[in-house]
Order: C-alpha cells, then structure tokens, then sequence
C-alpha cells in the first residue's frame, strides 16, 4: 500500500502546492527560551495577540485536540513579471493578487477532504496566518525550509517567495527530516535592509520593518525611517531580493495571485489622486483592502 504520506504530498502537488513536509507532534519546547526572550524584549512590538496565545503556539494539541501530526505547506506568489516600477511606487510581490488567506484556505479545506475520504474519519484543521501557529518553526520541522537570517522561510531550490499553510491532524505520519540553515556566511539580507531591522541576524527588529510599518502598524511612520521608505507603500522585499537562493525562484501557477490589469496601470499620479470608492473597488478581493484607505494614504504620504 502507498504511503499515506507520499498521497497527501501527491495531492498538495495536484492542488498546486508547491512543497509539503511532515513533522510529528512533539511541542516547539526547545524554542520556548528564544520566544520567551522575544517577548520579553517587546520584540513583538505590542502586538498582544502574539503574548495571549504563547501556550497554543508551543503546543498545538491545545488548538487541535489529538494532533499526532503537523503538516507545512508552502504556495510560491513569485510573479511572472514585476509592476513597473517606473514613475511609480514600490508594491510588495505577495500582494499583487487577491487575498491569499482565501485561495490558501480553499485548497487546504480540499487537502483535508482527501485526507478524510483516503483514511477515514479524523480531527484536521488547516491555517493560513491564523491560529497561533509558529507556521516558521514548524516548516523547518517538516523540512520544506530553514528560517534564514531575514527571518523568512528559505527553501534551498526555489527561494522564499512563499506563503505557509499548515494541517494539524490526528493522524499519524512518518516524519521528513528537518531541514538545517544554509545561510552560512552570507550578510546580504542583513546589510541590505533599508532600515536596519536585521541588524541581529535571525531577529527581526519589527518597529523597524517597512511591512510593518507599511501594513500592521496603526500609528504614523517615525519620522528618522520615513526617508527609508524609498517609495514602498506596502510592504518590502529587498531581504528577499538579494536573497541568493531566490535565484532559483520560479513564476507561480496560482490564478488568483496575478495582478488585475487596473493595478499594473496605476502610476505614481494615479495612486495619489485614488478617491476612496477607486480603492475600494482595486482592492475589493484583495488582503490590501485591511489596510484601510486612509493607511494607504499615510503610506502614500
Ligand atoms: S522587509 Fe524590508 S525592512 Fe523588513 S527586514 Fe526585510 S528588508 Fe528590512
Ligand atoms: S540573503 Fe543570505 S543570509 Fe539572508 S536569508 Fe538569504 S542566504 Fe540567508
């Protein structure tokens, strides 16, 4: 009989994932001091949630009674082609399409069907950035990537320009090998961020971060960091960028994650005569829409 693991990776490859790994359910204790000190230093820059629900994210079995096995899957957004960037300001590459929590979830909620109709009945439960999963941790668990020094997950043939989903379920799978760092020597996410976030490598210094300053916070850009913004108005990508391994990124086959024909258009004058009505409609499918008009605005500022 086929393996159950290697079905449920043929299937996450039929429903256009691009890696699938498997890691059993022993809790992340060993990372419990270095999340500790995370939230101790406020690296998590305010956001309560991250504190509330530290528990569940050690112990996913409190999220998902009887989790035996974790699933990490990983969907390439890598763009066939880049927005122009001339007379224009810079976008994040993970945004361009509609919102990828949706399309993620969709095809998580087929995965688990398979499973259920392939094994039986079981407890499975997917998330996209939802949760209080450690969705990092738990891929370099399941071996699809290593948590480089940018923070982000690196897989080794085809770079980082992926979104995570994960499956907790009860049912029991053979493990993959986890997967170790191959950032060695290399300092160019480090020295190339615009606003020296990384200056501890594999430590994002958030406050610092252009996706959250452009994205998650509420407040108005620090003024010492607003020159550092260089034209991005959602998001940052340079410690992605200059990522070598993205070298070996490949355009993605996702439909729903190409741009609409209205977003290529927009320049530089276009964004900033956007009336609220025009933002509404650009970004009516689109994770962008939480931002907020007026945030787009204090961005566009
Ligand atoms: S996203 Fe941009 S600002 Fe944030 S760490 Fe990466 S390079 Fe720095
Ligand atoms: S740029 Fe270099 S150091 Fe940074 S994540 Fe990529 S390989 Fe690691």
């Amino acid at each position: 009989m086929t393996d159950p693991k290697q079905l449920i990776k043929s299937e996450a490859m039929r429903l256009g994932f691009s890696h699938c790994g498997v890691a059993c359910n022993d809790s992340l204790e060993e990372l419990r001091p270095f999340y500790s000190g995370f939230l101790s230093r406020n690296g998590h820059a305010g956001m309560e949630y991250l504190e509330t629900s530290f528990e569940k994210r050690m112990h996913p079995e409190l999220l998902v009674e009887g989790t035996r096995s974790v699933i990490a899957l990983l969907v390439n957004y890598y763009p066939h082609e880049t927005i122009p960037e001339d007379d224009n300001f810079i976008f994040s590459k993970y945004a361009y399409g509609n919102d990828y929590h949706k399309v993620i979830k969709q095809r998580l909620k087929e995965l688990i069907n398979f499973m259920k109709q392939s094994f039986g009945p079981m407890e499975a439960r997917g998330f996209v950035d939802s949760g209080n999963i450690l969705e990092k941790a738990w891929a370099q668990k399941c071996g699809v990537g290593w948590q480089g020094k940018n923070t982000l997950i690196i897989n080794r043939s085809a770079g980082s320009f992926f979104f995570i989903g994960i499956i907790l379920t009860s049912l029991d799978l053979d493990p993959d090998e986890p997967e170790t760092d191959h950032c060695g020597s290399c300092m160019k996410c480090v020295n190339a961020c615009p606003t020296e976030a990384l200056s501890t490598p594999y430590q994002l210094n958030i406050p610092r971060c252009i996706s959250y300053l452009t994205i998650e916070s509420k407040e108005e850009i620090p003024p010492d960091l607003k020159s550092k913004l260089n034209g991005r108005i959602y998001g940052c990508d340079v410690c992605q960028d200059v990522c070598p391994y993205n070298r070996f990124a490949q355009p993605h086959n996702i439909p729903e994650f190409l741009p609409s024909e209205i977003l290529k258009n927009l320049r530089k004058d276009d964004w900033v005569a956007l009336t609220e009505p025009d933002f509404d409609r650009i970004f009516e499918k689109s994770g962008v829409k939480r931002l907020g008009y007026q945030r787009l605005k204090r961005n566009l500022r």
